[in-house]
């Protein structure tokens, strides 16, 4: 594998009960680039990216994330509770309900992973998280709490929590889904300039222009299979597969 491929996705396969629900998933994106995955309410999507940062564990295949492999079925058994959370600590994720902690200000929110799980200093971790915040303009609200914050607030605050481990990928699972349209846009602009600084994501996304606009690949997804995947505006917009072209049908 070249040095430059930064996720690496092989015959990956997970079932719930009898339901197999990711069937031969094989891809790979190269450092620095966007994948965005597409595909019906269903389809695995979100169950994929649940197994690339092992909230999920595969029944079977191999992940390697920034040249870190793990392989998975019996011969997951032999993992350590500590190479699992280093293979986590790639990957920061971001999801359609935020999931910020209620009982922590903002600023203690984006501190907390370091803190807590990293055993990062307060003070290094405030160093960290403070230029974060201004990232993604939220520098004026670090001492407020997220009830008080609208949803847009709320997912940008979430992306500042996940970028302050330090991940080598980003996963957003419908991110902009449970937003107002207005707020769609800061959002996306945000992953756009993370995109542009060169931070590998994967997204999964209802926004037909975010994938075509700004990843590099885009996979489409039906009943647990790759369905077909390629260049992003190859896909989105001159798709090969009957399957893709009724899918995109419903965005235009
Ligand atoms: P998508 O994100 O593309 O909508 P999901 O990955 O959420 O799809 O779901 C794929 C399939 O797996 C669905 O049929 C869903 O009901 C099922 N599923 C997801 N998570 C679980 C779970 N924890 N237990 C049982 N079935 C699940
Ligand atoms: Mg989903």
């Amino acid at each position: 594998m070249s040095k430059e491929v930064m996720i690496d996705v092989v015959n990956l396969e997970k079932s719930f009960g009898k339901h197999k629900v990711l069937e031969d998933i094989s891809f790979s994106v190269p450092k620095g680039k966007v994948i965005a995955l597409i595909g019906p309410s269903g389809s695995g999507k979100s169950t994929l990216l649940r197994c690339i940062n092992l909230l999920e564990m595969p029944d079977a295949g191999a992940i390697t994330i920034n040249g870190k492999t793990m392989d998975f079925g019996i011969l997951s058994l032999r993992y350590r509770t500590t190479e699992l959370a280093a293979f986590r600590a790639e990957t920061g994720m971001v999801f359609q309900s935020f999931n910020l902690f209620p009982n922590m200000t903002v600023l203690e929110n984006v501190m907390a992973g370091q803190r807590f799980v990293k055993g990062i200093s307060k003070d290094q971790a405030e160093l960290i998280a403070r230029p974060l915040l201004a990232q993604v303009g939220m520098e004026g609200f670090a001492a407020s709490m997220p009830q008080r914050l609208s949803g847009g607030q709320k997912q940008r605050v979430a992306i500042a929590r996940a970028l302050a481990m330090n991940p080598k990928v980003m996963l957003f699972d419908e991110a902009t889904s449970a937003l107002d349209p207005q707020r769609v846009a800061e959002i996306l602009t945000i992953m756009r300039e993370l995109a542009q600084a060169g931070m590998t994501q994967v997204v999964v996304t209802h926004e037909m222009s975010y994938a075509r606009d700004v990843a590099d690949i885009v996979m489409f997804m039906a009943d647990g299979r790759v369905v077909e995947s390629g260049p992003a505006r190859q896909v989105i917009e001159d798709p090969q597969e009957e399957r893709t072209k009724d899918f995109l049908k419903h965005f235009h």
